[in-house]
């Protein structure tokens, strides 16, 4: 089975933060529109016949379409591919595109869990980050969405803000709880190149960011949503009990994506490939019949390394019958001697499939990942 990604390359005001591809004039949207459609007919035979069990809209904000441009879309990937009976379709969404009739006409149109970004609960860090919603407009839209029946939320938070308190994320956190959000996705702020936040830190405007801040959040975060019965599947994941993303677990697991859209990424066991990230520049060459693509063919060692990047992010961790079947003895002997250390100092756990992360190391998991990468 396989994955849909739909990149919607549109945002009303760019945050403070953000490298994603994506552009703030929206005057073409109907010509994106039909460009995407075009590429998910060009790419029918891609997929080799998969079935297709999740739909992601990203982006960009994809909550700035109308639900009738988002219904084309699904359309088109409907008569395209074969779905299975009840395929999860998220929408990455904006708190204050979510008007109480938006909603339910996506909930009509077959998006079935969508993806707020909340970021903070407090408007001084809505602001600093310039983002486009307030916090009144989130807490409704939460409430509006589950008064329509949306069930299956996840939230964006933000932690590790300069000015953000300790007692400021824990509230953050405590409020996503009492409003029964089944899944949370919180990432620690990171300074991106040729940001703003980047140059607002170059010059003095914003304060920079404190690891220690970070890690103290993290631990924050981490004891309780566990406390409240939330898996911590993925180092930036937690979800109640059935609310674990699809989507994204099947990234994670290496399955077969198809990425629509300017700068979305695809992956069919061997290659990744990636479109232009330019608007224009994609719009064109879909409409001379052409995928404005790069492939990447990967190399054993290129799977073992991105298995060993992404496998010790979540709670499945490696597993040595794939590392056995990209990597030569030496390399596997390198490997599991390299291990040793970590196992020994309780960072990583070992189980007679393979190994992953401990709650003790999940902090370090990417730095770890790359200690033990193959040459
Ligand atoms: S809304 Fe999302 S994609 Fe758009 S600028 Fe902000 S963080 Fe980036």
């Amino acid at each position: 089975m396989a994955g849909i990604y739909v990149h919607i390359p549109f945002c009303k005001k760019a945050c403070n933060y953000c490298d994603f591809h994506f552009s703030t004039t929206a005057t073409y949207k109907e010509e994106m529109i039909a460009a995407i459609n075009s590429e998910i007919t060009l790419r029918k035979d891609e997929l080799d016949q998969e079935i297709i069990k999740t739909i992601y809209f990203g982006g960009g904000t994809p909550s700035l379409l109308s639900t009738k441009q988002i219904r084309s879309i699904i359309d088109r990937i409907y008569s395209t591919f074969e779905l299975t009976k009840d395929p999860e379709i998220t929408l990455e969404a904006n708190p204050d595109d979510l008007s109480l009739e938006k909603l339910k006409e996506l909930k009509k149109a077959g998006i079935n869990r969508l993806s707020i970004g909340v970021q903070s609960f407090f408007a001084e860090h809505l602001e600093w980050m310039n983002r486009a919603h307030t916090s009144k407009e989130s807490i409704q839209c939460l409430k509006d969405a589950q008064s329509v029946g949306f069930d299956n939320i996840t939230i964006d938070l933000i932690y590790g803000i300069p000015t953000m308190t300790d007692e400021q994320w824990f509230k953050n956190i405590a409020q996503a709880i009492t409003m029964n959000i089944p899944h949370i996705s919180a990432y620690n702020l990171t300074v991106e190149k040729k940001t703003a936040l980047d140059y607002q830190i170059k010059k003095g405007i914003s304060q920079p960011l404190d690891d220690e801040q970070g890690a103290q959040h993290f631990e924050v975060l981490q004891t309780l949503l566990k406390a409240k019965g939330y898996i911590h599947y993925e180092v930036s994941n937690f979800g109640k009990e059935g609310y674990i993303s699809k989507h994204n677990t099947s990234y994670w697991q290496s399955e077969n994506y198809l990425g629509f859209g300017p700068s979305a990424h695809s992956f069919n066991g061997s290659n990744r490939s990636w479109n232009i990230s330019n608007n224009k520049k994609y719009m064109q060459s879909i409409q001379k019949k052409e995928l404005p693509c790069t492939v990447e063919e990967l190399s054993n060692a290129d799977k073992a390394n991105e298995h060993l990047m992404l496998g010790l992010r979540n709670i499945w961790g490696c597993n040595w019958e794939y590392l056995e079947s990209c990597l030569s003895s030496y390399q596997l002997r390198q490997l599991k001697a390299e291990l040793v250390t970590y196992i020994m100092d309780g960072q990583i756990l070992n189980f007679p499939s393979g190994f992953k992360i401990s709650d003790s190391g999940i902090l370090f998991a990417d730095g770890i990942a790359s200690e033990l990468f193959v040459e």
